[in-house]
C-alpha cells in the first residue's frame, strides 16, 4: 500500500469531538458522563489508527468500518464500566471456596443490608435513651440466644446445678484478627502454650507462629508433631504463662501414632492453674453437624459446653455469614478484649453487622435452609442427580458427551478436612475442544462458570450451584 493513501485513510477518521457528537454517543454521555465516553472514543480511534498503520484497511473497507465507529464506542464503554468483582457460578463442589468468596449470604442478610446501609442507622445509637450505644449489641443478643440456649437446661435452683457463666460475643474483621486480639489481650509479653501438632498454617499465609509474633505473645511449644500429652502442657506452665491455646487442625489430619488431650482435660488443667483456655475453632459451626453425619467437626457449643473460656471462629465459613471473626466466651474475658485498643482497629462496619444479624436470626428461627452453605451441605445425592440429568439431556450432542459419575463434594474453608459429601458429577467432553479449552470457555460465559478438569473431562458438581443457575450452565454448553 502506498504511503500517501495511508495518510488519506487517517484523514477519514473523525476527531474525538466529532465522534462524541454522533447521536448514540451524545445520549450515552447523558447517562455515563463525558469523561467515560471521551476516554472510550479515544481508545477506539487509537485502535483504528493502529489498524491503518498495520495495513488492515483500504479505501473501501474503511468506509464500512467507520460506519460502526459509534457502536464500537458504545461497546467500549460497556466493557470499561464492567465491575471487576463479579458473580460467578461455582461448579467446583467446594462449598466454602475461599477464592470464590466463601459462604454466599442469605437473602435476609442482603435485604437487611439494603434496608439499613443505604441510609443512617442506629449502629451506635440507643434509640430509647437517645444516647450513644454500642455496635456489638445488635448481634450479641442473638449470639446469647443461640449459645446460652442449651447451657444449664435443668431448672434454675436445682440442687447441684451450676449456673454456667453467661456467654458474650464480639466481632472483628476475620478469625485471624480474632486470634490476634485474644493473644495480644491475654498474653502480650507473656507465654502461650500450644501443642506442636497444632502450629498450623491456614491458606492465605495465616500461620499460628507468625500471628503469635505479631501479637507480642511468646510461643511455648509443647509435645511433638504427632503426640502431645496433658503432662506436656502441665510441665510447661510457669509464672509467665498467661494462656493455653488449642487450635483446630482445619486443613489436615494427623493419623497413626497420635495423641492429644481431650478438650475436657485441658479445661480442667486451665481451671486448676487459673489460666484462660482459648480455642481457635476456625470454621466454628452453630449448626449441629452430627445431624448430617459429620462427626469430627467440633461446634461452637461443644467447646463452650466443655468449658473453653473463649472460642474464635470465622463468620463466612460454616456459619454462612459475612467475613468476620467471632470471639465468644465468658463475659469478663470478652470485656477485656473489647477494652484493648486493637479491638478498635479491627472492628467491622454496618454492612457486616447487618449481614451477621440477619444470618443469626435464621439460626434463632432454625431456618437452616435459608442459609445457602447449610442448604448445600444438606442436599442429597439424589436431588443433585435429578438436576444433573436434566442438564445432561439438554447438553448432549454429537460434539458433546456427558456422563453422570459418582464423586465427592467437600466443605472447604478448613472445616472437616476429611469429611466428604457423596455427590453426582456431570463429566463433559467435547470433540471440538480439549478439557482445558472447554473449562476456559465456560469461564468466559456470563456469569463465568468455574469447573474442574479431571482426566481430560470437565467436571461440574451442582451441589454448589444454585438451582436457578442450572439453565445458565446448560445454555453455556449449548452456545459454545
Ligand atoms: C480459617 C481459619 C483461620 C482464619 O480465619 P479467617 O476468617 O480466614 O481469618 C484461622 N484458624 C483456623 C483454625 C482456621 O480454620
Amino acid at each position: 500500500m502506498k504511503v500517501d493513501s495511508k495518510s488519506d485513510l487517517y484523514r477519514k477518521l473523525p476527531s474525538v469531538d466529532e465522534l462524541i457528537r454522533e447521536a448514540p454517543l451524545s445520549q450515552l454521555i447523558a447517562r455515563e458522563g463525558p469523561v467515560v465516553v471521551t476516554a472510550a472514543a479515544r481508545t477506539v480511534l487509537s485502535r483504528f489508527r493502529d489498524s491503518i498503520a498495520g495495513g488492515e484497511f483500504d479505501e473501501e473497507s474503511i468506509v464500512h468500518a467507520l460506519s460502526g465507529l459509534a457502536a464500537n464506542v458504545v461497546e467500549e464503554v460497556r466493557q470499561a464500566s464492567k465491575y471487576s468483582l463479579r458473580l460467578v457460578i461455582n461448579a467446583t463442589g467446594v462449598i466454602l471456596h475461599t477464592n470464590l468468596g466463601r459462604s454466599p449470604l442469605t437473602s435476609g442478610a442482603l435485604e437487611h443490608i439494603r434496608n439499613t446501609a443505604g441510609g443512617y442507622s442506629n449502629l451506635e445509637f440507643d434509640i430509647e435513651s437517645g444516647e450513644r450505644g454500642k455496635r456489638d449489641v445488635h448481634v450479641d443478643r442473638l449470639f446469647r440466644k443461640i449459645l446460652n440456649a442449651r447451657v444449664g437446661t435443668a431448672a434454675p435452683g436445682c440442687p447441684g446445678e451450676q449456673s454456667s457463666p453467661e456467654v458474650s460475643t464480639i466481632v472483628v474483621n476475620n478469625n485471624a484478627a480474632a486470634v490476634l486480639l485474644a493473644l495480644n489481650t491475654f498474653a502480650e509479653g507473656a507465654e502461650v502454650i500450644v501443642s506442636r501438632g497444632e502450629l498450623v498454617e491456614i491458606g492465605g499465609s495465616f500461620r499460628i507462629p507468625d500471628v503469635m509474633a505479631k501479637s507480642h505473645a511468646i510461643l511455648r511449644e509443647v509435645g511433638t508433631t504427632n503426640r502431645t500429652a496433658l503432662s506436656d502442657y502441665e510441665s510447661a506452665i510457669n509464672s509467665n504463662t498467661k494462656l493455653l491455646l488449642r487450635v483446630h487442625r482445619s486443613n489436615f489430619e494427623i493419623t497413626g501414632f497420635t495423641q492429644r488431650p481431650q478438650l475436657e482435660e485441658l479445661v480442667n488443667l486451665a481451671r486448676r492453674r487459673n489460666i484462660p483456655l482459648v480455642e481457635d475453632l476456625g470454621s466454628g459451626s452453630l449448626f449441629d453437624l452430627h445431624s448430617i453425619g459429620l462427626r469430627d467437626e467440633p461446634g461452637v457449643l461443644d467447646s463452650i459446653h466443655a468449658g473453653v473460656d473463649v472460642v474464635t471462629y470465622s463468620g463466612d465459613k460454616l456459619l454462612g455469614g459475612p467475613q468476620a471473626g467471632l470471639l465468644s466466651g465468658s463475659r469478663d474475658l470478652i470485656s477485656k478484649m473489647r477494652a484493648n485498643s486493637l479491638f478498635r482497629a479491627l472492628r467491622v462496619d454496618k454492612l457486616t453487622y447487618a449481614a451477621l444479624e440477619a444470618t443469626l436470626q435464621a439460626y434463632v428461627k432454625q431456618d437452616y435452609d435459608s442459609i445457602p452453605a447449610l442448604r448445600m451441605m444438606r442436599l442429597s445425592k439424589d436431588e443433585i442427580r435429578v438436576r444433573a440429568e436434566k442438564i445432561a439431556g439438554k447438553v448432549r450432542s454429537p460434539q458433546i458427551s456427558v456422563d453422570l459419575i459418582d464423586g465427592d463434594s467437600v466443605i472447604g474453608g478448613g472445616a472437616a478436612p476429611s469429611a466428604v459429601l457423596p455427590t453426582c458429577l456431570l463429566a463433559v467432553a467435547s470433540s471440538d475442544f480439549s478439557a482445558d479449552e472447554l473449562a476456559a470457555r465456560l469461564r468466559k460465559s456470563d456469569p463465568p462458570i468455574i469447573s474442574r478438569v479431571q482426566e481430560d473431562r470437565v467436571v461440574l458438581d451442582l451441589r454448589t450451584v444454585f438451582h436457578e443457575q442450572d439453565d445458565s450452565i446448560a445454555n453455556a454448553f449449548m452456545n459454545l
